[in-house]
Formats: C-alpha cells, sequence, structure tokens
C-alpha cells in the first residue's frame, strides 16, 4: 500500500467509509473480517497537474518531432473544429483520465469548450483560464476575454487566470494578471524549448519565424540576454503556489533564482509531451538535486497519445531507471494534491480524505476500486 508519501507496513489494511471517506490504516490483526486483498500495489488516485482538455480533438492529428514553433503553429490552425466532434472528445478523454486513476486535474482552458463536460463532472479541476499577448497594447483587451471566460468557468471548480508563456506575455498583461485571485494556485508553461531561452537570450529563435507568421511586429522586443523564465520572473508572484511547467532547458542558476524568488514553485513535468515535440526529457535529476518540488501532468492530446498519469510515471523510469517508485508515486499523489491546493481532500490516505483508492497490478495498468 502506498499511502501518499511511501509504502505502509505489509500487513496494512486501509479502512474506508462506504462513501470511501479514509478513516484509517491499521494493522490485519486489527482490521476485522471483511477484508478486500488486491494484487499489486493500491494508491490514492492520481492528480494531473497540466492537461488542455479542450485539445482532446486533435489527439494523432499533429505529426511527432516537429519542434516546439510548428507545433504551436498547427495548434492554432486546427484547434476550432466543428463543436460536437469537440464535445466528443472532451468527454472521452475525461473517461480515460478517469479510467487510469486520475481524479484531479489542473486544466488549461482558453475557451469555454470544457464547460458542459465540467458541469457533470468525473474528476475533480481546476480552471487555469489561460490569457496571451506579447504586444502591450493588447493587454486589457485579452485580460477581459480571460475574465469572461473564467467568470462562466468559476461555477465547475476553483478558477485563477493564467500567464501562457514567457514568451507570449506582456509586461501590462502580467500586470493584470497578478492583480487577480492572488490566494489561489496559478500556472505558466516554462522553458519547453531551447528556442524559448534563445528568444531571450540573443533573438536568434525561431519564435522570431512564429511571430511574423502571426503578423506580430517586434521591433519593440530588445533581447534581455537571460534565459526566459529570469526575463519574466519579475513579473510573477512572490508567494503563493506558482506551478511551471516543461522545465526542459531550465538550468540550476534558473532554478536557483526561481526558489528565491517564490519559494512556494512546483515543477511540473509532462514526459510524454516533450518526446513528442521536442524529442526530449525534462532533467529530473538536476531538478532532484536542488531541491525541486515535482509534479506531473500529461498536458494534451495534441502532443501525448493518451491522458495517463501511469504513462508519464513508465516514461520517466525508464530514461531515470533508478528512480524509487515512491517517489514517482509522490509526484503523481501528494504532491500534486499540495500543487493544486486540495490537499485536504485528495493525495493520500489520510483520515478524512476522499483520494479515490486505484489498484496498479505489475506496474502495467490500473483499477479503480
Ligand atoms: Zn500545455
Amino acid at each position: 500500500m502506498f499511502t501518499g508519501t511511501g509504502f505502509a507496513p505489509d500487513d496494512s489494511v486501509l479502512v474506508t467509509d462506504e462513501g470511501g471517506k479514509v478513516e484509517g490504516i491499521v494493522p490485519e490483526a486489527d482490521a476485522g473480517s471483511d477484508i478486500q486483498f488486491v494484487e499489486g500495489i493500491i494508491s490514492p488516485g492520481f492528480v494531473n497537474c497540466h492537461c488542455h482538455l479542450e485539445l482532446s480533438h486533435l489527439k494523432a492529428v499533429i505529426p511527432e518531432g516537429t519542434g516546439m514553433v510548428p507545433f504551436l503553429m498547427d495548434v492554432m490552425q486546427r484547434r476550432g473544429e466543428g463543436a460536437e466532434r469537440i464535445q466528443d472528445a472532451i468527454t472521452h478523454a475525461e473517461h480515460q483520465m478517469w479510467a487510469t486513476g486520475i481524479v484531479a486535474v489542473g486544466d488549461i482552458c482558453n475557451t469555454t469548450d470544457t464547460l458542459t463536460k465540467k458541469r457533470k463532472p468525473l474528476l475533480f479541476y481546476h480552471n487555469f483560464v489561460e490569457v496571451s499577448g506579447f504586444v502591450e497594447a493588447g493587454a486589457a483587451g485579452r485580460f477581459s476575454i480571460a475574465e469572461s471566460v473564467a467568470r462562466q468557468m468559476a461555477d465547475t471548480g476553483p478558477t485563477t487566470i493564467v500567464p501562457h508563456a514567457p514568451y507570449s506575455v506582456s509586461p501590462a498583461l502580467f500586470n493584470y494578471i497578478s492583480a487577480s485571485t492572488p490566494e489561489l494556485p496559478i500556472t505558466m508553461h516554462n522553458q519547453e524549448s531551447k528556442d524559448e531561452n534563445d528568444f531571450f537570450l540573443t533573438g536568434d529563435s525561431g519564435f522570431r519565424k512564429l511571430f511574423e507568421s502571426l503578423g506580430v511586429n517586434l521591433d519593440f522586443f530588445i533581447p534581455p540576454g537571460v534565459s526566459s523564465i529570469r526575463a519574466v520572473l519579475p513579473h510573477l508572484r512572490t508567494n503563493g503556489i506558482l506551478i511551471l511547467v516543461h522545465n526542459v532547458v531550465t538550468s540550476a542558476e534558473d532554478i536557483a533564482q526561481i526558489k528565491q524568488h517564490n519559494s512556494d514553485t512546483y515543477f511540473c513535468l509532462c514526459p510524454n509531451a516533450n518526446r513528442h515535440i521536442n524529442d526530449s526529457m525534462p532533467p529530473v535529476d538536476l531538478l532532484i538535486n536542488n531541491g525541486c518540488k515535482i509534479v506531473l501532468g500529461t498536458d494534451s492530446l495534441a502532443s501525448n497519445s493518451q491522458l495517463s498519469i501511469l504513462e508519464e510515471i513508465k516514461t520517466l523510469q525508464s530514461a531515470y531507471p533508478s528512480l524509487p517508485i515512491e517517489q514517482l508515486l509522490t509526484w503523481a499523489t501528494s504532491e500534486g494534491a499540495n500543487a493544486l491546493g486540495i490537499s485536504d481532500r485528495f493525495g493520500s490516505f489520510a483520515p478524512g480524505k476522499t483520494p479515490g483508492i486505484i489498484q496498479i497490478n505489475n506496474g502495467q495498468s490500473i483499477r479503480r476500486l
């Protein structure tokens, strides 16, 4: 039995009420006669800290290994497909998350496409309403669209307006974001590709082509000569939860500055998406050696063949064979719940929580109990 933070002694029995609320963990001798034995590992349900459920219709549409800039251009071109197809894909993808043991999701929303599904959800959602706009002049308009999306999503779960990425948000837009919902978690895509750092370090980057193709005049932008995260760190909150997603090209010096700026930062890894887009892996050893708080996400079906935290764990295990399973499961359960600010309900088998109970068979498949 994995409790959310480690393995319980071998003879431990999880006691819950009929609704799945945890009452305690007791030795088998004290558990009475009505004990259900399960093979493999039982664990609290998984927390998926980074998803874009609204992009589920883009499954198997965008080719692998194109790199970050062609990927973004493809997503922008293809996201507005038929409404019925989008809704069907959302329903199917949510069911897949449920079936693979996910109980809670940090879900990026650029639109209200997931609203109908989230009114009858299988899972808990924190809506991260994402806003972007690299040109200062558009900041007020972009932010007011995000506010409208956030107002509509708010009755389906905690909802915060968040910046898209260092390369796509102007200082003015960061200011609007900072002024909204300071007490709840926020998130941002960070350092997903070398192109992103190069845009800020030298300006010589595929992102220039991306902006040109969108008709954005970049004459105002002078590369500051530091990595992308260091360029925008002054615009990000200094306290309150901040979840940075991807961190593929994050350096030890970046980590030091991030942690100094906000000690409540979580580093969310989406290894299958990194492999799909850039054929890369996040620097897990570097993050661990620098004492980072790590959580896991699936990203979207535009860059992943399934929404399964177990598949992310398996990919990390094959890239980093010495990672202990307790560590990976901790990232997938209690740390994920901490990052989304939902550890009162999810992430561990502590009394009073309803974290969902899952069975992992041979490290390969999931059954919900
Ligand atoms: Zn993403």
